[in-house]
């Protein structure tokens, strides 16, 4: 056995679920977990660059390791993520009591990194691509039910406000073939969930070559396989770009029955000229259409987005836009953002910069406004039964489980994680709904999976 290991995670699903592969190859190797970095012989920090003040935070964090590191020199403190592909060299200029910095691309080497470490002293691989995806990699799941499959890695696009090109490279797709493996051994591992993850779910394929054919595996033909794993019950995905959205996703989405109806679907802005500003290359027009399309297809789907607000440059007319798509698009949830500059990206640096009292005035306004549209969907579930996958223990008490439109239920009692259930909606609230639990299935893994818009 070679020690403990603690993981800190910064940022998003990609990070939890690139931690998870962290955990899975230092487990490969002998470690095992710690509950606190004083127990720990390795501590990695997996970071975001795309959340604000990142940089402070990490920096932050390794402050408070110094202490351990010079009371316990055996101690080996990894930074790992889109920070350390950004910052490079610089982390161990910072801190250099950092063993090891290791980029997006590079995670496959970690081991080998931490070796060299012991042996040679503080080691760095920030490559800038991989060309093969690194899909052996061994993942320790953080709950048994439900699992993240990657199915892609970087992005093509180029939105001005975001750090993942520059730190994550192109695009690379994972061969369908090698998904569907991985979604197999799940499956026979008693996963029932699985969220396809990638940057820009809807160009899936397009890096990839079938021998023997001109046609692209493309996203919707992974839904379909997918669709035919035995033993998974629900697959969800994020995120779909809204440029590049196809008819055939949709058509894939209402045709699969263990594809949920919910559909993350990020609008960054209403206002055209601020789209035209993010590089984002549809209009709001657009994108209520598709809407339309998704909604007409796909009965009782739930969407959420997520806004940004106070772009450099936006104007209270533009704010208004956002608004109006907000009061047109009813979205179920949204996840709201104040602007805030990211070093490297073309935004950090453009004039017009919107000042901190403004930012704050609009997204307040923005907030009110989504939240009631959001207390309206939530009340008009109340008295209806959903079907509920059991997540784990609630925040105040009980058990919180999710219905296959994602939207967290809070139930009383003690259920296992991983049971399916069916729940009476009683109380309603802006982000979960109370229910009652109607009846209990005999197995997580039986049954059928299309949840009907509403069972009564
Ligand atoms: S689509 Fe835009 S926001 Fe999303 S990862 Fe790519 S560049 Fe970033």
């Amino acid at each position: 056995m070679s020690g403990r290991y603690l993981i800190r995670t910064f940022g998003c699903q990609m990070n939890e679920h690139d931690s998870e592969r962290i955990a899975g190859l230092l487990e490969s190797d002998g470690y095992v977990r710690a509950e606190d970095a004083a127990q720990a012989q390795v501590v990695v920090f997996n970071t975001c660059a795309v959340r604000e003040n990142a940089d402070n935070r990490l920096y932050g964090n390794l402050g408070h390791l110094r202490p351990l590191k010079q009371a316990n020199p055996r101690l080996r403190i990894v930074v790992a993520g889109c920070l350390a592909q950004k910052d490079q060299g610089q982390i161990q200029e910072r801190a250099p009591w950092v063993d090891v910095v290791v980029g997006t691309h590079a995670l496959p080497g970690l081991l080998e990194l931490l070796r060299r470490a012991e042996a040679e002293g503080p080691q760095m691989d920030v490559r800038e691509f991989t060309e093969v995806f690194p899909s052996a990699l061994p993942a320790r799941r953080e709950v048994a039910h439900h699992a993240w499959v990657s199915i892609a890695m970087g992005c093509d696009n180029h939105c001005t406000f975001c750090i993942v090109p520059l730190v994550r490279g192109p695009q690379l797709s994972r061969e369908i073939g090698d998904v569907l493996a991985e979604v197999k051994g799940l499956a026979r591992r008693g996963v029932v969930e699985v969220t396809l993850l990638g940057q820009n779910v809807n160009t899936y394929g397009r890096d990839l070559t079938v021998p023997g054919s001109s046609r692209k595996p493309l996203f919707a033909t992974l839904l379909r396989a997918v669709n035919h794993v035995d033993g998974i019950r629900r697959i969800r995905f994020t995120s779909p770009h809204p440029h590049d959205f196809t008819p055939d996703v949709v058509e894939a989405m209402a045709e699969c029955d263990k594809v949920c109806e919910h559909i993350h679907f990020p609008l960054q802005s209403g206002s055209d000229r601020i789209l035209r500003a993010m590089q984002r290359s549809y209009r709001s027009e657009r994108y209520l259409s598709w809407l339309d399309r998704i909604r007409d297809a796909i009965p009782g789907v739930a969407v959420t987005t997520d806004i940004i607000v106070g772009f450099p440059g936006e104007t209270e007319e533009d704010f208004g836009g956002t608004l109006d798509v907000v009061r047109a698009a009813r979205f179920d949830q949204a996840f709201t953002f104040q602007y805030s500059p990211r070093p490297g990206t073309p935004a950090g640096t453009m004039p017009d910069q919107i000042p901190k009292q403004v930012v704050q005035d609009r997204f307040d306004r923005l907030v009110g406004l989504q939240e009631s549209i959001s207390l309206e969907s939530m009340r008009a579930t109340v008295g209806r039964t959903f079907e509920v996958l059991v997540e784990g223990v609630g925040r105040k008490g009980g058990v919180q489980g999710r219905t296959r439109t994602n939207k967290v239920v809070h139930l009383p009692g003690t259920i296992a994680p991983g049971t399916f259930l069916d729940a009476r909606i009683v109380d309603a609230h802006p982000h979960h709904l109370n229910g009652k639990v109607i009846r209990v299935a005999e197995s997580a893994a039986a049954g059928s999976s299309r949840e009907p818009a509403a069972a009564h």
